[in-house]
């Protein structure tokens, strides 16, 4: 007899995931190798940036007070006595009367209290000392760019368990940090298994497909900050299959499988499960694609049961298996994070369980709208490479139409340290 599985809402299993998510231990990294690692350390400014007083400009430095009462028909004289450029510090403290040529990013000599852009001043030698000739007036504290004005010191810029982006790395940088303090990635092994797969260099034969779950997911751990590692492809025989699984689960912190967790006669995952002594979090969830997707523990390690369906195991991978292996590298922003968007298209199938519509976010007629792309079939595989979203249809809905505000969790979107999809307010407009 078929097996009867109890349907369990998303974000309930979602939760008892990330009971299991302890965060790995920490390492230092170069700052070149640091890209995309979570920090385990907040980066507190140790400096004011920037650490002097400095021109922005390429200019004058001057004293304000020289210029009062210049114009075009009274123009103020003033020397040259010095220049300098980004990096040098002027040996000479500016007296009345006096300019020092100065380029962008160069300390503001002693003395100054202004600086007069280049293309304001005329130059000319007057018994061979030159010389600077202002037709204005400049007030006190003109273009200079103050100690301290992008940030004080002693600000909390970054804090711990955010992930390190381009942005963040510019700040690593200015304050020194040559090496940084990131949590250690897990190693996650792939394991594809279907007596149909074939790798991809292999030529199409009756009755087989390619391997192509092995490299999504692949990507995706990438994606998720995480190690991948491929222990390739599995014929459907129990006895082979509970083999690899038990040596790979020596091998790494986490295991993916793809395929054999649903009901059929090759099967074999949930009796894998069952010999290893692994307890099982849940082998059925109230949503589509991928209400097979079972998720197992064992001596600490978790075990993430993927569909073989392609849509279905990109679903499965980005709910539960992305926010886990986030919380391990002690990420705050760990699930997918929430908008909302209009529908561009009518979605008339009914939604019995939760339904993850794969869906592209663009910009059409002057607002933001979710397209929903390619079939909408759980074994589906090339509408994945159109999404950049997934559309949130609410369990116990029916269809839904174009114009209708949806919620949608994006793909690349910069992550959120909260999820919740029990309360949409996503409903439809009726027209
Ligand atoms: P399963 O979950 O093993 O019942 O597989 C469900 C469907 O997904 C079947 O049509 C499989 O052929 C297909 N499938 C399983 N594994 C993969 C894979 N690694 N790549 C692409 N399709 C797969
Ligand atoms: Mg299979």
């Amino acid at each position: 007899m078929v097996e009867r599985r109890k349907p369990i809402p998303v974000t309930e299993a979602v939760n008892r995931v990330m009971t299991h998510a302890k965060p790995k231990e920490s390492e230092w990294v170069t700052l070149e190798a640091c890209d995309g690692r979570v920090l385990a350390q907040e980066i507190k400014a140790d400096h004011d940036v920037p650490p002097f007083d400095r021109s922005p400009y390429d200019g004058f430095a001057i004293k304000s007070a020289d210029t009062w009462g210049g114009s075009k028909d009274t123009p103020i004289t003033l020397d040259i006595i010095e220049a300098i450029g980004a990096g040098d510090v002027a040996l000479q403290k500016l007296a009345s009367g006096q300019a020092i040529r100065i380029m962008t990013g160069a300390q503001l000599p002693l003395g100054a209290d202004a600086i007069i852009m280049l293309e304001l001043v005329k130059e000319q030698l007057t018994n061979g000392t030159p010389q600077i000739v202002i037709k204005r007036e400049v007030t006190l504290g003109d273009n200079i760019s103050r100690q301290g004005e992008d940030t004080k010191k002693g600000t909390v810029l970054i804090e711990k368990g955010d992930a390190i982006t381009p942005g963040v790395k510019a700040i690593l940088a200015t304050f020194g940090y040559a090496k940084v303090e990131v949590v250690k990635q897990p190693r996650v092994g792939v394991l594809a298994t279907g007596s149909e797969l074939l790798d991809p260099d292999q030529a199409l034969v009756p009755g087989k497909i390619r391997n192509s779950n092995a490299y999504m997911v692949m990507s995706q751990l990438k994606k998720a900050g995480a190690i991948p590692i491929n222990l390739g492809k599995l014929a459907d025989n129990l006895e082979l299959s509970f083999k690899a699984v038990k040596e790979a689960l020596d091998e790494v912190d986490v295991l993916i499988t793809t395929g054999g967790v649903s009901v059929g006669d090759f099967d074999f995952l949930p009796v894998i499960y069952e010999r290893l002594g692994a307890t099982v979090l849940f082998n059925k969830i109230a949503m589509r694609p991928g209400s097979v997707t079972t998720v197992a523990s064992l001596g600490g390690k978790i075990l993430f049961g993927l569909s073989g369906n392609p849509s279905a195991c990109f679903v499965g991978f980005e709910l539960y298996a992305a926010p886990y292996l986030q919380a391990l590298q002690g990420k705050t922003k760990k699930y997918m994070q929430r908008t909302k968007a209009r529908l561009a298209a009518d979605f008339p199938k009914p939604n019995p369980f939760t339904r993850f519509v794969r869906s592209r976010v663009e910009f059409e007629d002057g607002m933001v709208k979710a397209r929903p792309v390619g079939l909408d079939k759980s074994n589906v595989v090339t509408s994945l490479a159109w999404a950049n979203a997934l559309t949130v249809l609410p369990g116990g809905t029916r269809g839904y139409r174009e114009g209708d505000l949806v919620d949608l969790l994006m793909l690349d979107g910069e992550g959120s340290g909260e999820f919740d999809l029990e309360n949409l307010s996503n409903r439809r407009v009726q027209k």
